[in-house]
This record gives structure tokens, sequence and C-alpha cells, in this order.
């Protein structure tokens, strides 16, 4: 397949080589750090993507060099026709990768094998089925657990997502990394990011130091090993010497990673996004239906990328809800 890389080359020289593709705005959880409790106005159904319009943009990126694909939502093993889609994407010359929240996974592994898919993310933010069920607002920790643990035990490269909230989850951070002792998978913990409606505030988040404090306190300095990152890795990466498994730790907020930034977002009404924290978007669907070019649209879009989280450079910037309520929410986005 042809490779063009210059339309995905902004005007820092980050070159867009990631896409995260959300397939569905629909979840069967409802996280409250990712979704305000009313829900969100959901878009048409008609402006959703179908699957070959999500095929034919999927294709138009890895054409312009984008080499792996991330799947996303909402949910996105909730989608009726995932498995089209899955099937159809698997043609393309790129890494195909999930994240989910595991609900439904369990039906779903045949056809993530034949498409190829070993690595999925996997939403858990909390070992106590009790905290998990309040966290997501449903009542479904024992599926997730069993089906994370499936996972493992069917050899996919699995990693858990755990967004960190202050008083809330922060005391299993210790649970979380004695986990990876005996499993061979890589625990995340993300720092809480704000969002349109998630009542986000800065005494809620803990943050990568804080995480490290409760590290140290738990384990001798020597145990502790800091990995070497991978490149545009957007996590710091360590582990527990002796435990088969890893921890990580997302640090948008207090460490952005935005130098390295290799990432483009397609959310499931077709408009990319060149930013998480991105104000802005750009609609490829209409174009696309209209039957007109939409590389110069995507060239536009990647060109018009702030150096740092969407032009809110600093903590104050994003802070503000003016700035950060002009966002979409997380679910929406499509993490
Ligand atoms: N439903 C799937 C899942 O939960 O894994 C995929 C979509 S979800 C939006 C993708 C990721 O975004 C999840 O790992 C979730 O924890 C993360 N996320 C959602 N809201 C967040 C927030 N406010 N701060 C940090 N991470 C967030
Ligand atoms: Fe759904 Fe994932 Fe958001 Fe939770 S984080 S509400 S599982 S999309």
């Amino acid at each position: 397949m042809k490779k063009e890389n210059n339309i995905l080359k902004d005007s820092f020289g980050r070159t867009h080589s990631y896409l995260r593709l959300s397939l569905t705005e629909l979840c069967n959880l409802r996280c409250t750090y990712c979704m305000p409790a009313e829900g969100i106005k959901l878009s048409p159904r008609s402006h959703i993507m179908n699957f070959d319009e999500i095929y034919t943009i999927a294709r138009t990126f890895a054409e312009h060099g984008v080499t792996k694909i991330r799947l996303t939502g909402g949910e996105p093993l909730v989608r009726r026709d995932v498995d089209i889609i899955l099937k159809q994407l698997a043609t393309l010359p790129v890494e195909l990768s999930m994240t989910t929240n595991a609900v439904v996974v369990d039906k779903f592994l045949d056809v993530l094998k034949d498409c190829n898919i070993k690595n999925l993310n996997v939403s858990l933010d909390s070992l106590q089925a009790e905290k998990f069920n309040t966290i997501t607002r449903r009542n479904n920790f024992e599926k997730v657990y069993n089906n994370l643990l499936l996972l493992i035990n069917e050899g996919f490269n699995v990693k858990i997502n755990a967004v960190l909230i202050k008083d809330f989850n922060g005391d299993e951070i210790i649970d979380f990394i004695n986990f990876t002792k005996k499993h061979d998978i890589s625990v995340r913990f993300i720092e809480f990011m704000p969002f349109d409606g998630n009542k986000w505030d800065k005494s809620k988040m803990m943050s990568y130091a804080e995480v490290m404090e409760k590290v140290n306190s738990e384990f001798l300095p020597e145990q502790i090993i800091r990995l070497q990152d991978a490149k545009n890795d957007t996590t710091k990466n360590y582990k527990i010497d002796g435990y088969k498994g890893s921890f990580g730790i997302i640090s948008s907020i207090t460490n952005p990673f935005c130098d390295s930034c290799n990432r483009i977002r397609l959310t499931a009404n077709g408009h990319i996004k060149n930013c998480l924290f991105s104000a802005t978007e750009s609609d490829l669907l209409t174009p696309l239906r209209a039957g007109k070019d939409i590389t110069p649209i995507i060239k536009k879009t990647i060109q018009s990328k702030f150096k740092v989280r969407g032009g809110m450079d600093t903590l104050e910037k994003l802070e503000s809800p003016e700035l950060h309520g002009k966002n979409r929410s997380m679910i929406a986005i499509g993490g």
C-alpha cells in the first residue's frame, strides 16, 4: 500500500501513525468519570458511520501512513456489526487492537483471534466488586473479572486500565501491583482527566508522583525496576523485581507526553480530532457521503494541532470548565 506520510505530519514535525477509532457512542456501563449521570445527547443513528464508511476512512489513513488502529468507543463490542467491521479492518496492513470493558468479550474470542487482535486493554478500576459496581453504575464485576482471567488464559496481551480517583480506589494501587505478581499483564494507572460533564476536580485526581509515593512506601528501591518505555508510549513503565507483569502510569495531567504524540482520533460519527483534549473537530463523514476527497480535511486538521493538550498547555487552563467543557464527554470521543 502506498504510504505518503506528509498529510499526517503536523506543524511541529510530529507524524501521526496511530488512529483511535470509535465504533459507537453506546455503552453497557456508565462509568462516572466517563459519562454524566444524565447520559449524553447521542448522535442521530444516520450520522453514525456504517461499516463500509469505517473501512473507507480507515483505509485512507492506512494509505497515508497509519500503522496502528485501536478500536474503542463507547463500548466497541456492543455494536451489532462489530464482527463485520473487525473482519474488514483486518484486511488492512495495520496492527489492530481494542480497548474494552470486557463485559461481553467472552463472546468474541474467535473473531478477535481470526482478526489477529492480540492486544486488548481492559478497563477495571477496582478489584473490589462493590466499588467496581459503584463506579460503573452497573453490577458486572464478576463477569468482567472472569473475562479478564479468561483473556489472560487464552494468551491475549492484556493491559488493565484503571482510572485513579482519590478516596475511591487510590488505596488499591498496591493490590493492583500485587495482581501482576502471578499474571503477566500490565496495569496502567491513569490520571483522572476532565471532560464535559464528568465533575472533574484536581483534588479528586491522583498524580504520578502520588502513585510513586505509595509504591516507594511499599517496596524497597532495589525492588522497583524502571522499564524502557516504547517509542511514543504514553505510559511510564515499572515492574517489581520477580513479578511476572508490570505497571505504569499515564500522566496526561501532571506530565503530558505531547512532544511524542502520534495519535489521531476518529469519533463514531466520523469526525476527526487531532487531540483528545481538542475543543474542535472536523467532519469527514459528510464530505465522504457527498463523494468528496477527505484528504485535504485530514491534512488541515493535522496542521492545526496544538503543541500541548489541545491548547490547554497549563494546569490552570485545563482546570477551567469553560475550556475543557467545550470538548465532548469521553464516551463520545473514544479514549
Ligand atoms: N468502553 C471501553 C473501555 O471502557 O475500556 C472503551 C472506551 S473508554 C472511553 C476508553 C478508556 O478511557 C477507558 O480505559 C477509560 O478508563 C478511559 N477514560 C474514560 N474517561 C476517563 C477520564 N475522565 N480520565 C481518564 N481516563 C478515562
Ligand atoms: Fe463505557 Fe468505557 Fe466509558 Fe466506562 S469508560 S462508560 S465502559 S465507554
